[in-house]
């Protein structure tokens, strides 16, 4: 407590690669004309706050100049980390990428094509960290500057249905513009094009995620990297979700479930059918029936073997690594409300 004043001073001088207190992660797929803007429009919004922070942009393998003035812009501003990808993989593992090498106590996302507010990012950050209870934050283009049919009505359909799957009801999964206590990124692994489920993959490893709104703007340079064509995409990601998330770890009961209920009804045709030919003399050889019973065993057969090996690929997935099949907090999760600030 008396220390001598000098190693006090020695005490509070941050050393000079100290971590920030905010990551910024963006992904960066060809937005060449966005990235000036971007940098800049991202350090005014945080300069203010006075707090220490880093801004992590992903190049994902842009074809455009994105990458070379990422560099560029680099060598003036130290806050600023590139990280270039050898291809294009997507904008999951762009982010995945991003988060690996974050380390703020905070790590808040958005899009490098400024349709999200840089300046929303440090309300979020506030609003998180006056919160205890609550794990990240995402962001709802309640206003959404986006094309009609294309975008805000398959938008709506898919945020229905994921909210309905996963059980976590958010209005707007897509919004790109989201806080997270480093603590929930550590715990995701995002590939593909599972950006969209952040939230639900961040409710299953125990994050409180609530949704304020946002602004949201047209996008004014460069063009969008999807089509309609996403649409079916995130309803094949959302059936893996659902998967994910009930039978990952118990895949026999997903696989078996089925077989066993198929198999028996097959089973019991093939029965009724061995009595009618065996007790009554029917011929059974050319009723289509049979045919129908053996490929009910089959298929049958087919699916619980299909569990047993999933049951297999479960064990494998968690026991050479020595990866649990359950995460512990290191504190109790804090209460809500004043009640849990008091003290
Ligand atoms: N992005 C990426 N890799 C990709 C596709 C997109 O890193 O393969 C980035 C892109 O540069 C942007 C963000 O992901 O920063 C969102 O992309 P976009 O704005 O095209 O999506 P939209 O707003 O049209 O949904
Ligand atoms: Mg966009």
């Amino acid at each position: 407590m008396n220390a001598p004043l000098a190693a006090d001073a020695i005490a509070l001088a941050p050393p000079a690669d100290a971590a920030p207190s905010l990551s910024v992660v963006i992904p960066i797929y060809n937005e060449e004309d966005n990235l000036h803007d971007l940098v800049t429009r991202v350090h005014d919004a945080i300069a203010p706050t006075g707090r220490t922070f880093e801004l992590i942009c992903v190049d994902d393998g842009s074809r455009d100049r994105s990458a070379a003035l990422l560099a560029a812009l680099a060598t003036e501003r130290a806050w600023l980390r590139p990280v270039y990808l050898i291809r294009n993989y997507g904008q999951s593992t762009a982010l995945q990428a991003g988060f690996d090498v974050a380390r703020g106590d905070v790590v808040a996302t958005l899009d490098g094509d400024l349709q999200n507010d840089p300046a929303d990012v440090p309300k979020l950050v506030a609003m998180l960290e006056a919160e205890p209870a609550i794990d990240a934050i995402s962001g709802w283009r309640k206003d959404r500057q986006d094309a009609q049919w294309s975008r805000k009505v398959p938008s709506r359909i898919a945020n229905g249905l994921i909210s309905r799957v996963t059980g976590v009801k958010l209005h707007d999964y897509g919004c790109a513009l989201k806080v997270y206590r480093a603590r929930v990124i550590h715990d995701l692994r995002l590939y593909g094009e599972l950006h969209r489920f952040i939230p639900a993959l961040a409710a299953e490893v125990g994050a409180k995620i609530v949704e304020v709104p946002v602004q949201h703007h047209a996008r004014t340079r460069g063009v969008s990297k999807y089509g309609i064509d996403r649409t079916f995409r995130v309803l094949l990601d959302l059936l893996w979700i659902k998967f994910l998330l009930r039978f990952l770890h118990r895949p026999i009961h997903a696989f078996g479930g089925v077989g066993l209920g198929l198999g028996s009804t097959g089973f019991v045709i093939l029965a009724w059918l061995a009595i009618d030919k065996l007790a009554f003399g029917h011929p059974i050889g050319g009723r289509p029936l049979l045919l129908f019973g053996v490929l009910l065993v089959l298929i049958g057969v087919q699916l619980v073997a299909t569990g047993v090996l999933g049951e297999m690929l479960t064990r494998i997935y968690h026991e050479p690594q020595g990866r649990p099949q359950y995460q512990t907090r290191r504190e109790p999760r804090p209460l809500p409300g004043p009640a849990a600030r008091a003290d």
